[in-house]
C-alpha cells in the first residue's frame, strides 16, 4: 500500500493513465477467461455466491461481503478518499441461444452484459497492482441489480462509502445501441427514476348473467388501465419524460361466467423530475379511488418505491470525456431513455457517472439482439473498452476531487 498523495499534478495523471492502459493489456486474456467461466455459469439475483466468488478471487486483493452475496474492497491507498468502480454480479431468468460453446444451459443467462463488467474490472484493479494511485480505489461487486430489494440501495445502505470516504462512484454498462469504439455518457438525467404501482380493486362477484346484482371490479380495471396514461399527461408537463406502463392484470379464475370479487394490476411509473415523481402517485391514487367508487368497488393502491433518477454529475462527465478523448474513443450522443439502473442510488451520495459502453459491430445488416435478448452477447473485445472506460472514469473522479 501506498501513501496518499495530496495533489497530483496533471503529467502524474497522465503518467499514470499510459502505465495503467500498457499494464491492462496483459490482464485482458485472463479476464477474458474470467468473462468465460462467469458467462457458463449464471447465477439469479440475490443468488449470486458463487459468481462472487469467482470474481473476488480473480481480483487479487482482499474482499469482504457487502449487500449479502455482493463483495467490495480496496487498493492503491488504503486510507483517505477513494474512488467506487461498481460491476453486477447477476444474471436473468432468459434460456441462452448464443451458440457459443461457453454459453449457459441452465435457464439463467448472463443477457446483461455483466459478465463483461465483472472480467472488466478484474483486468482494471490487476493493472493497477504496481501503480502510484492517488486515491483508493474501491471494486464494487453489486448483488441484485435487476432486481429489488436494489443491491445498490443496500451496499449504499452498509455505510461502504462513507467508510471508504468515497468522492466519485464510475459505472460502466454494455450498450448495443452504441457504436463499438464509441462511448456515450451525457451530463444530467441518462434514466429514469423507477417505482411500482399496485392496484387492487375489490367488488362483489357473482354470475355473469346477472352483473347488475354485482360489484364487477373487472369493469373498473379496464377503465383504471386506460385512465393511467392520461395522468401523465394531467399531471406532468409535456416537456419532462414520464411515463406509467402497465404489465400484469389480474382478475377471474378462467371462467366466462363468474364475475370475480378481486382484480389487480401492476404498472411501472418512469419519471426524470421529482416533483412529478412524487406527484403522479397521488393522482393515481385519485383516479383509481374515484373510476372503484363509480362502479361501486373500492381501490387499494400501493406505491412501491424503486430507484431514484440516474444523474451524470456534468463537471465528472466533462473529465470522463476528456480522458476517453485522450485514449481514441470517441464520446458520442447520450443514451437517455426511461430505462433505470440502481447504480443511480451511489449519485444521491456523491458524483456519478454511468458510461454506456458500446457494443454494436458496424456492417451487419442484422439489428444486434437488445438487452435481455437470449443471443445478446457481446463480443471480446468489449472486455477491454469497458475496463478503458473504468480507467478513464477513475482518473477522471481524481481530477474532480482535486480541481
Ligand atoms: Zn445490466
Amino acid at each position: 500500500m501506498s501513501t496518499p498523495h495530496t495533489d497530483p499534478s496533471p503529467g502524474h495523471l497522465s503518467e499514470l493513465h499510459r502505465q495503467w492502459l500498457a499494464a491492462l493489456e496483459p490482464e485482458l486474456p485472463g479476464a477474458l477467461e474470467v468473462r468465460r467461466r462467469v458467462h457458463a455459469d449464471p447465477h439469479l439475483s440475490g443468488a449470486e455466491g458463487p459468481t462472487a466468488e469467482l470474481v473476488a478471487a480473480a481480483l487479487g486483493i482482499a474482499m469482504e461481503p457487502v449487500a449479502q452475496t455482493g463483495r467490495a474492497g480496496r487498493t492503491g491507498p488504503d486510507q483517505g478518499p477513494s474512488v467506487l468502480l461498481r460491476a453486477e454480479l447477476d444474471a436473468l431468468p432468459v434460456n441462452e441461444a448464443t451458440g457459443v460453446d461457453w454459453a449457459a444451459d441452465t435457464g439463467r443467462m448472463h443477457a446483461c452484459g455483466h459478465d463483461v463488467h465483472l472480467a472488466a474490472l478484474v483486468a482494471v484493479v490487476r493493472a493497477a497492482a504496481h501503480l502510484d494511485l492517488p486515491l483508493g480505489l474501491v471494486p464494487v461487486l453489486q448483488p441484485r441489480e435487476e432486481t429489488y430489494p436494489s443491491g445498490a440501495q443496500d451496499v449504499v445502505a452498509s455505510g461502504l462509502l462513507a467508510r471508504h470516504e468515497t468522492v466519485a462512484a464510475i459505472g460502466a454498462h454494455v450498450h448495443p445501441g452504441v457504436p463499438a469504439g464509441q462511448v456515450a455518457t451525457g451530463a444530467g438525467v441518462v434514466n429514469a427514476a423507477s417505482d411500482e404501482i399496485e392496484i387492487v380493486l375489490t367488488g362483489n362477484g357473482g354470475h355473469g348473467a346477472y352483473p347488475h346484482h354485482a360489484a364487477d371490479p373487472v369493469s373498473a380495471l379496464g377503465h383504471i388501465v386506460l385512465g393511467l396514461p392520461e395522468v401523465v399527461r394531467r399531471t406532468v408537463s409535456p416537456m419532462h419524460a414520464a411515463t406509467i406502463s402497465v404489465g400484469h392484470v389480474q382478475a377471474g379464475e378462467a371462467s366466462a361466467n363468474v364475475l370475480p370479487s378481486q382484480a389487480r394490476l401492476l404498472a411501472t411509473m418512469r419519471t426524470t423530475d421529482d416533483r412529478d415523481r412524487r406527484a403522479i402517485p397521488e393522482q393515481v391514487r385519485r383516479l383509481a379511488e374515484h373510476q372503484a367508487q363509480a362502479f361501486g368497488v373500492t381501490a387499494d393502491v400501493r406505491i412501491i418505491a424503486g430507484e431514484p433518477v440516474l444523474y451524470n454529475d456534468p463537471d465528472l462527465v466533462e473529465r470522463v470525456d476528456g480522458w476517453l478523448e485522450r485514449t481514441g474513443v470517441v464520446p458520442t450522443e447520450p443514451m437517455r431513455s426511461l430505462g433505470a439502473d440502481d447504480f443511480s442510488f451511489f449519485g444521491e451520495l456523491v458524483p456519478s457517472v454511468m458510461c454506456f459502453v458500446g457494443v454494436r459491430v458496424e456492417g451487419h445488416d442484422e439489428t444486434p439482439p437488445p438487452l435481455h435478448h437470449p443471443r445478446f452477447l457481446p463480443v471480446d473485445d468489449a472486455v477491454g473498452d469497458v475496463a478503458r472506460t473504468l480507467i478513464n472514469g477513475y482518473l477522471a473522479a481524481v481530477e474532480l476531487h482535486h480541481r
